[in-house]
């Protein structure tokens, strides 16, 4: 029986690999999930053949059915729920209920001392319930602040001495809990739980809400690595593939987001991001409005326009409108690329995923790196609900919260037409000062709404 469930085991961790293999590509991603899930779907499978659960059947099957009953239909409810624009909240939660789960498991391992006299498996399990812990509070802290539930960062005089004594004090009592044996106490190890968890709620709550993506990405590493160490502790290779999966994809995704927002993590994790520094630059000039048909004309008559698809275009779902008014454009002999920053909408590879949705082929679409030198030489940037991610005071002004975030240069392109619903700022709050330019035209309504004129215009052209 255990080669049939190691064979199985062996089966899911390909699932695993295969599934966020093709996660990679917005063309294949779909597939992947899927694979992953038939994958988690065979492990839990398993989970009730295994003989260890065999030895307490009925427990152990009520236990798993009415967990999984309760987690699966929560799961299925709020996932169908769920608005797109919501989705980091969703991710930040479920990671959360991840590393709670780890951690959980590593609080039952610690509790029996079934392996206190094995130094290496006790220091893993133990690792994993420090990593498990910070990774579930924290995570329900960004959730909090992504919901809107917790509004503001909270900071206080030596917060920093403060986090630090903490994880120190954590530290020493996981050493203690690795390395004493059976000595260790109860109580001890009741703190370190607290304690582990206090840390993860103060080390996030003075990050600020601009930042939180890079922090839920941080967090799920630290799920992955959580699941991983409890997986190698219970022996179940399926559970350690899966986590170090997760753990390596959020350690490299963490890195990326932060090098996007060009930005350290160290900077990210104990910097103020997000909520300003000094007075914020003064803005000159003023906004100048134009109509959906002279924006259309302006456009069929360009030589090349470069599309900034942003978080208003996924609340509009105005992509598909978009991708017609490309194809009509194209068959006039416009030259359209579409560029995505990376950190555009509310998670990585949003922006992504909405075009292929709507069909735009990926050879138009480029990142910041490709197509940032092609503004100078572009007639009309269309910023269409995009604006941090076009905000020129990231170059300019040091006192702003996105100072040092690289920009798409929509700014240096001949003209700039803006689609937005009327004067309401970003993400960041913030007020940006290429809408005030010379060369820029506000396009005010809902970007769907906006592109269905154009669309018309040009049709009629
Ligand atoms: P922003 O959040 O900066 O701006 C979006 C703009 O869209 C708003 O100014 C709003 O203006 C407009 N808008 C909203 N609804 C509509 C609509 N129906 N039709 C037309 N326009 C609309 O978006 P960006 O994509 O430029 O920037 C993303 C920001 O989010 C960055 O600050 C990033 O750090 C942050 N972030 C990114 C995450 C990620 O992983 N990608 C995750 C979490 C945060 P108005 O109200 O006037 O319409």
């Amino acid at each position: 029986m255990l080669t049939f469930i190691n064979l199985i085991y062996f089966i899911v961790a390909i699932l695993f690999i295969l599934g966020l293999k093709q996660m990679s590509s917005p063309v294949t991603a779909r597939k992947g999930i899927v694979w992953a899930g038939i994958g988690m779907f065979l492990a839990t499978i398993v989970t009730f053949i295994h003989p260890d659960g065999q030895k307490d059947f009925a427990n152990y099957f009520l236990v798993n059915i009415v967990a999984i009953g309760i987690g699966g239909s929560i799961a299925w409810i709020t996932g169908k729920k769920v608005a797109m624009t919501d989705m980091p909240q969703m991710i930040a939660l479920y990671n959360g209920m991840g590393g709670g789960a780890a951690a959980a498991i590593s609080a039952v391992i610690l509790i029996q001392q079934e392996h206190a006299d094995n130094l290496i498996i006790q220091s893993i399990a133990t690792l994993g319930a420090l990593i498990g812990s910070m990774a579930f509070s924290g995570s329900l802290v960004a959730y909090a602040k992504l919901q809107g539930i917790m509004k503001k960062s909270y900071r206080f005089a030596n917060q920093q001495i403060i986090n630090g004594i903490t994880f120190l004090i954590v530290i020493l009592l996981a050493i203690n809990i690795a390395t004493a044996g059976h000595g260790y106490s109860m109580s001890g190890l009741l703190v370190f739980f607290v304690l582990a968890l206090a840390f993860g709620v103060m080390s996030t709550t003075p990050i600020g809400g601009a930042d939180m993506p890079v922090v839920i990405s941080l967090y799920n590493a630290f799920t992955g690595l959580a699941v991983g160490f409890e997986g190698y502790v219970l022996g179940i290779p399926a559970m350690m593939i899966a986590g170090i999966v997760v753990g390596s994809a959020g350690t490299l995704l963490t890195q990326l987001m932060a090098k996007a927002m060009n930005r350290p993590i160290s900077n990210v994790l104990f910097g103020n991001f997000g909520e300003g520094g000094g007075e914020a630059q003064e803005v000159t000039g003023s906004m100048k409005e134009i109509e959906a048909s002279d924006a259309a004309i302006q456009m069929a008559f360009a030589n090349k326009v470069i599309i900034i698809p942003g978080y208003g275009m996924a609340v509009a779902q105005a992509q598909h409108k978009i991708w017609e008014m490309t194809k009509l454009l194209q068959d006039r002999g416009v030259e359209v690329k579409f560029a995505i920053h990376p950190v555009a909408g509310r998670m990585p590879g949003h922006m992504n995923v909405l075009l292929a949705e709507a069909g735009v082929p990926y050879d138009i679409i480029a990142d910041l790196d490709e197509i940032n030198e092609e503004f100078e030489t572009t007639d009309v940037a269309l910023v269409i609900g995009a604006n941090d991610v076009v905000n020129p005071a990231a170059r300019t002004d040091k006192n702003s919260p996105i100072y040092g975030m690289p920009i798409l240069n929509a700014d240096k392109a001949a003209n700039v037409i803006v689609m937005k619903r009327g004067k309401g700022k970003g993400f960041s709050g913030i007020e940006n000062h290429l809408f005030f330019k010379d060369n820029t035209r506000m396009l005010y309504g809902d970007a769907q709404a906006t592109a269905n004129k154009l669309v018309a215009t040009i049709k009629e052209l």
